[in-house]
């Protein structure tokens, strides 16, 4: 048994928290940077140095050596470059601990080794980290000690963002304005601030990291890029919430207690649908913390994986033919005065300001659709999308039957009379208590759900960042309550605008709603008949960022100029094309170094037996080996052609200039000659000898963690 832990005393240790301000900063202080944090004041400079005084010494109290400023920057996960704290000896030799105003503030790493689509040539190198203080410093203690880390937006020299916090700060400043407008017209005058509220679920896979280290796909892709099914999937669903083994509890148990220390409120844990599938899910918390935790979460996972001799796959698909990973984004909004603006209440028909809110961002999500579908684009996710485990690469909103009723109330007569109710849930035993039923069931095929005071985006992947989906919805959304606002505010009878205002939103926009199953064909054909965009793949999602509509919608809210959204869709082409070469080339590399050679190794022992069989009994009836060994030459004659074509397609991709064709290259050509090397190689796997293919099963990993 593992010893007790006194969750309450250790949650938040290593956080540099409110409670740790106020006991340590002078009260003017602490009151400054309180309304930094609060009300988006702008910091105050001059309280830098004190603030940054306090925090080394608890930092150094608690045995820290090193300070960092933690970014995100477009690689997708985040950098850090350290500085110890000590300064230059005295005379004497003796170094004193050291910590400015001016390094708490400001950084300055070297921009032009980071993504940056074009925004920065190599030779212009600077770029700038600057404090985060909405987000609380912490400590992080591992084998490189104990760091203090401070959450920073990291820009370049010529002020363009080149992280992803950058432009979700922006957006949090949009949805703020614009939906402190709409609070207001409902006379909610006494909000200050609306903040949007994140709670995203984490999937992921443990592998044995003794089996992990020896398939060079894992290690370099992060997926297995071969592999032929095991006798056994995921058909008995005996593993989804199933019991937590030992040695996978034990891990979850150490990944709490770290996240806790951190403050990050991991609060949920169960087994997922495929065999070696967990998930992880923190109490939802404001959208930028809720994207710093997040990351905390899959570096955690990733770190304390290693302690337990097992590795965390984050990958949006490690094993084809088992369910993948994603994320799933639940999204509201709050004020400061604790109103839920995506809370219907018991009686949604009556409740106006809901209704109006409803309606904005089906506009929202109706007109943006390919925004959003696009911010869910990663590599890996395109195993996903579309492939009948994920929600579909259409974006359509569920709103469940209560609401579903109201909106055809609205748009059949002009009036909403009543909300169905859940009811009672009988269980059908006596010493059971009955149930109060949610009004809505559930949907586990929709992309965009509502799920009674929040929205559930579960199109994101497992290994992404949260920041652009979230980007994308408090920007859409801020633009619908912008236009409700302006129309809003001058109307002469509210009453009466607001009215038509829902009625029409609700109309316009009713194609996006489905309620059905995703995952069938008749949804697609459907959703082709409304005039939904169906955008199957990354590199087709790309273009949205970039089009004209994107355009005037970022820059009417300052998240993003047409430059950095150009240099956005620059790297994205090029984390596409690079992350498909390496995967191209490690296949390469099995293929040619390792299983065609374990190949021919079986058929020369087949072929020896036959021979030796033959000599000593040449009546023997060696038909089945003499087919086994026709089968398996004929398969590795089309894996080495295969495997030829694979090199010759994958330089010629390289080849191309142009980061937009060239990632159409790997898409169109090279991931099609990967699957026509995998599919012989996945049928040798099933008739080689285990002891001779050169690297663990399917089975081996993820039976056998
Ligand atoms: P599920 O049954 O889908 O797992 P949960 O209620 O457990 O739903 O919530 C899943 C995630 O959604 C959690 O991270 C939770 O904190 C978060 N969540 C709950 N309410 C909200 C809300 N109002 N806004 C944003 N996220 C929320
Ligand atoms: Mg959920």
């Amino acid at each position: 048994m593992s010893e007790v832990v006194n969750v309450a005393e250790i949650f938040g240790k290593n956080v540099f928290n409110e409670t740790v301000m106020r006991e340590r900063l002078p009260k003017s202080v602490f009151k400054k940077l309180k309304k930094t944090i609060e009300d988006g004041a702008e910091l105050d400079p001059s309280i830098a140095d004190v603030v940054a005084h306090a925090m080394k010494d608890w930092a150094i109290e608690r045995g820290a050596t090193h300070y960092t400023h933690w970014f995100q920057p477009l690689t997708g996960v985040t950098a850090e470059k350290h500085d110890s704290f000590i300064s230059t000896p005295d005379a004497s030799g003796k170094v004193i601990m050291e910590f400015s105003g001016k390094e708490l503030i400001k950084g300055e790493p070297d921009a032009s080794s980071f993504p940056s689509g074009g925004l920065r040539a190599t030779f212009e190198a600077r770029g700038y980290t600057a404090w985060d203080c909405t987000s609380p410093a912490f400590l992080r203690e591992d084998a490189v000690g104990v760091t203090l880390c401070i959450p920073t937006a990291f820009c370049s020299y010529t002020g363009e963002a080149l992280d992803q916090k950058t432009p979700l700060l922006r957006s949090m400043q949009a949805i703020d304005k614009q939906a402190l407008r709409i609070l207001r017209l409902f006379g909610h005058t006494d909000a200050k601030r609306v903040v949007p509220s994140v709670g995203p679920e984490q999937e992921y896979f443990l592998v044995d990291r003794a089996k992990y280290l020896q398939r060079k796909d894992l290690i370099y892709a992060g997926r297995t890029l071969f592999g032929a099914m095991p006798p056994k999937g995921q058909e008995l669903e005996d593993h989804y919430f199933g019991a937590i083994r030992e040695r996978i509890g034990a891990y979850m148990n150490e990944v709490n207690q770290e996240l806790w220390k951190l403050g990050v409120t991991a609060k949920t844990q169960h087994n997922e649908v495929a065999p070696a599938q967990h998930e992880l899910a923190p109490i939802y918390d404001q959208a930028n913390l809720a994207v710093d935790h997040n990351q905390m979460v899959m570096e955690t996972l990733k770190k304390v994986a290693g302690r337990h001799g097992m590795t965390c796959l984050l990958h949006e698909k490690p094993f084809a033919g088992v369910n993948g990973s994603g994320k799933h984004n639940n999204w509201s909004l709050t004020s400061d005065t604790g109103i839920n603006l995506l809370n219907p209440g018991d009686t949604p028909h009556e409740n106006i300001q809901f209704l109006l809110v409803l309606g904005c961002i089906m506009k929202a999500i109706d007109k943006h659709a390919d925004l959003l579908r696009e911010s869910a684009s990663d590599v890996g996710n395109d195993h996903r999308l579309g492939a009948n485990e994920a929600p579909p690469a259409i974006i359509s909103i569920f709103v469940g039957d209560q609401l579903e009723d109201v909106i055809n109330q609205l748009c059949s007569t002009g009036e909403a009379t009543h909300s169905k109710k859940g009811g009672t849930l009988s269980t059908g035993v006596a010493t059971l208590p009955n149930l109060d039923k949610d009004a809505t069931d559930r949907n586990r095929t929709s992309p965009f759900a509502f799920t009674g005071n929040k929205f559930e985006f579960r199109m994101v992947g497992s290994s992404d960042s949260i920041a652009p989906p979230n980007v994308v919805l408090n920007t859409i959304v801020a633009e619908a309550f912008k236009e409700a606002a302006d129309e809003l505010e001058q109307a002469e009878d509210f009453d009466e605008a607001v009215h038509d205002m829902i009625k029409n939103l609700l109309a316009d926009h009713r194609r996006v709603i489905f309620n059905g199953n995703g995952y069938s064909d008749e949804w697609v054909a459907e959703a082709e008949r409304r005039g939904l965009p169906n955008i199957r793949s990354m590199v087709d999602a790309i273009p949205a960022i970039t089009t004209e509509k994107a355009v005037k919608l970022y820059e009417t809210f300052g998240v993003f100029t047409r430059a950095e959204l150009e240099s956005r869709a620059e790297v994205e082409y090029e984390t596409y094309a690079k992350a498909i070469n390496i995967e191209s080339r490690t296949m390469i590399d099995m293929a040619g170094k390792q299983i065609i050679p374990a190949v021919i190794k079986y058929t020369t022992e087949l072929a020896e037996s036959l021979c030796k069989v033959k000599a000593a009994c040449p009546d023997a009836d060696v038909s089945v080996q003499t087919e086994l060994l026709q089968e398996t030459s004929a398969l590795l004659s089309e894996m080495k052609a295969a495997l030829a074509d694979l090199i010759d397609i994958t330089e010629k991709s390289l080849a191309i200039e142009n980061a937009c064709e060239c990632a159409h290259a790997y898409h169109d050509k090279v991931v099609p000659a990967m699957a026509a090397l995998r599919a012989p190689a996945d049928k040798l796997e099933m008739i080689v000898d285990k002891d001779l293919w050169p690297f663990p099963s399917y089975g081996d990993l993820i039976f056998e963690v």
